[in-house]
């Protein structure tokens, strides 16, 4: 943690000396020297259904709220800052350039303005907060293009030609690159072959050069990822991409998180993980939803994270279902740690 000297300005317009916290350590991706886990947010869709925006009513899931509703995206990404997220996604994993084209008559320019867009809200949820928090831009897999749930199985790696796949990553993450963030996050990836196609684009494009990634694989067990790879032969193959700064794991059962990490910290080439599961719920690909009601295995995740930071994980968070309370609870987990 660096301090450094400023000036702010009041409200009535006097301004005095700040200081203020610039932490080197995060903005240069060096997750190994930090000291204590960050604290990333949950489920965007999920706070924003909690307040009554029916995400699947949307042709676009959680980004319509971007264009519809901007006020209640900054409000989510506030509401997770409040409960002790210090690392936010943009709402831009369902913003598929192809299907706001198709849905919503855009250009192809209006879709990557509305991305822009998406970030900025982040920008400014994190602008306003009393502490640092990071902004890290959320790029989806190719299932969101598809929009039926497929990246909970990745049967389309098979019957999608490889190069619809890279050109769908290629237009996201120029979009989203331009809005020149440090950190990106390639999230829900359900295969290790699909991994390969996105960061063979990754590092393929300019701008991607000097930014940070972390790339994210949804599991569905204790050892596989929701494609039927091995995790940590998925970990083995992506650590080895010099573009790859972390290795995630997201909307995976909470009870897997441990085992899977446990099993692929040896392969990850020294390298950091991320982890942020779903609240305990199997989704249903058919139904396109979460069984509600299903165990809440969420409190064995906040047990597991002292031992998981022993094993180099760095920032804990949520995916699907998991909203304000649940971060509140790994931040006070994460606090505990600190004395
Ligand atoms: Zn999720």
């Amino acid at each position: 943690m660096t301090l450094y000297f400023g000036w702010s300005l009041r409200a009535d317009g006097v301004s005095f000396p700040s200081v203020q916290r610039l932490d080197l350590r995060f903005a240069t991706m060096d997750l190994s020297s930090f000291e204590y886990p960050y604290v990333l947010d949950g489920g965007h869709g999920t706070a924003l259904q909690n307040i009554g925006i029916n995400v699947h009513e949307h042709p676009l899931w959680s980004f319509d709220t971007v264009i519809d509703n901007p006020k209640a995206c900054l409000d989510v990404h506030k509401g997770f800052i409040d409960a002790g997220a210090n690392v936010i996604l943009t709402n831009t994993y369902h913003a598929s350039i192809e299907v706001l084209q198709a849905c919503r008559n855009m250009t192809k320019d209006a879709a990557a303005s509305a991305i822009a867009q998406a970030v900025d809200l982040a920008k400014k949820a994190a602008n306003e907060a009393h502490g640092e928090v990071h902004v890290v831009g959320s790029i989806g897999p190719y299932a969101i293009v598809r929009r039926d749930g497929s990246e909970y199985n990745g049967s389309y790696v098979d019957t999608t030609p490889r190069q619809v796949i890279a050109n769908y990553y290629k237009d996201q993450m120029a979009a989203i690159l331009a809005t020149d963030l440090q950190w990106y996050a390639l999230e829900t990836i359900p295969r290790v072959d699909e991994a390969r196609i996105a960061l063979e684009v990754w590092e393929s494009l300019e701008a991607a050069k000097d930014k940070k990634l972390w790339l994210s694989f949804n599991c569905q067990d204790s050892q596989r990822t929701c494609g039927n790879d091995m995790f940590s032969e998925a970990v083995k193959t992506i650590s080895s991409y010099g573009s790859v700064t972390a290795i995630g794991i997201n909307c995976t059962l909470p009870q897997y998180i441990a085992p899977l990490v446990r099993s692929a910290t040896a392969e990850a080439n020294g390298k950091p993980f991320v982890v942020y599961p779903n609240h305990g719920e199997v989704y249903n690909i058919e139904q396109q939803k979460f069984e509600v009601g299903s165990d809440d295995t969420f409190p064995i995740f906040l047990k597991d994270i002292p031992s998981l930071w022993r094993h180099n994980v760095r920032i804990f968070g949520g995916c699907c279902r998991v909203n304000y309370e649940h971060i509140d609870q790994i931040t006070k987990a994460v606090e505990t740690m600190k004395h």
